[in-house]
């Protein structure tokens, strides 16, 4: 099979790799879309993610483990199945719920927060060093893929993963009916929280971004209230628009000065979820201001990954509740990687998916039409 590899910061190289059959429980597949996270782009750009370990690009480095090879946001059709399979079909188009969790552990898979397993085998993860599914074929446990209906294509069935995470955050943060949301962050797991946010009930969907484009798009999703980042005031500007103070807060976007601002513009009483990653200090530490979020009784929650959400993603797409057709801004080749890449870290796209392995009939495809800032990048990297 053919592998899109990470050699080097800002490297990726397309390498041929040898795959074994199925074993006992999984399914071997064709990878027909995967997405960038953000935590690839991070690996890509800075060889660390998350605060996480650093990659070791040494030959060594790369020959154990993840091996450089990324990708956890995907779908595929299952070509072979092995032993004991009989969940799936060849020919079933599946999406992988990338992380597959011990199951035993007292302390977390027992107590039904699998998410939080010390064993967890994360595919495309360099902390858990387990290789990842930007590559032609791929095997994995059939019991952490999951059929999709016919009506939903793979590019969407491979957006199931950040929408968990989405879903995950709206479930912390306890999200209910006619509620009140501030989302900092239009980026892919901002907007999908939009969209966990709105199909959880919350009637009022505020969001903030610096990309204009990025807000158009949260509009059409569903937002009823957008801020560009940078606007004097933000906190008191748009309580003022909505009424009233926010009944939670989801901090999307990675970046401390927005972490301070949803300390300011959760109500009291209310709840502040930290969905993204900070670049911290030395010491590990992210500054907030504590005692402001304990005197108002503002719980402070965090996310990471989620826990038996792909069934409620499934449905919520498949009912037509959620929309993640136009997160889409643009799809490339495996040998297109490196310009995905590219592509991706210029901040303006929403979500770049690389394709394996192109599916006949997938139509979910088009370039966003929201996004012609993007496209005019993509033309500049001559894709
Ligand atoms: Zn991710
Ligand atoms: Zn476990």
């Amino acid at each position: 099979m053919r592998a899109a590899i990470l050699t080097g910061l800002k490297t990726i190289e397309i390498v041929e790799r040898p795959v074994a059959d199925p074993a006992k429980g999984e399914v071997a597949l064709a990878i027909n879309a995967v997405g960038i996270c953000g935590s690839d782009l991070a690996y890509w750009a800075q060889g660390v993610a998350g605060g996480f370990k650093k990659l070791d690009f040494s030959a060594e480095g790369l020959c154990k483990g993840y091996c450089g090879q990324m990708g956890h946001e995907c779908a595929g059709t299952v070509i072979a199945v092995g032993e004991g399979v009989d969940s799936l079909v060849v020919g079933d188009r599946v999406a992988l719920e990338p992380g597959v969790p011990c199951g035993t552990c007292v302390q977390h898979c027992r107590k039904g927060r699998y998410n939080l397993c010390k064993s967890m085998r994360f595919i495309g993860s360099a902390v858990n060093e387990v290789p990842g599914a930007m590559v032609t074929r791929f095997n994995h446990p059939a019991a952490f893929c999951y059929k999709l209906p016919t009506h939903i294509s793979l590019d969407e069935g491979a957006m199931f993963e950040p929408l968990c995470v989405a879903l995950q955050a709206v479930r912390r943060a306890r999200v209910g009916i006619a509620m009140r949301v501030l989302i900092t962050g239009a980026g892919p797991i901002g907007l999908m929280t939009l969209l966990a946010a709105k199909a959880a009930g919350a009637t009022v969907l505020a969001i903030t971004d610096m990309v204009d484009a990025k807000l158009v798009v949260a509009r059409t999703l569903g937002a009823t209230y957008t801020f560009k980042a940078n606007t004097p005031n933000l906190v008191s500007v748009a309580q003022q628009a909505v009424g009233g103070e926010f009944d939670v807060t989801f901090e999307c976007s990675g970046v401390v000065p927005a972490l301070d601002l949803c300390v300011s513009a959760t109500g009291s009483g209310g709840v502040l979820c930290v969905v993204a990653n900070y670049k911290a200090d030395e010491a590990g530490r992210t500054p907030v201001r504590l005692q402001e979020l304990a005197r108002r009784e503002i719980d402070l929650v965090g996310v990471y990954r989620y826990c038996n959400l792909y069934p409620t993603a499934l449905e919520l797409v498949s009912s037509g509740a959620v929309n993640l057709k136009p997160l889409i801004s643009r799809k490339f080749s495996l040998e297109q990687a490196g310009h995905a890449f590219e592509y991706f870290a210029t901040g303006e796209p929403i979500k770049v998916l690389i394709t394996p392995n192109e599916a006949a009939g997938d139509d979910g495809c088009k370039p966003c039409e929201f996004d012609e800032v993007s496209l005019e990048k993509a033309r500049e990297f001559g894709v």
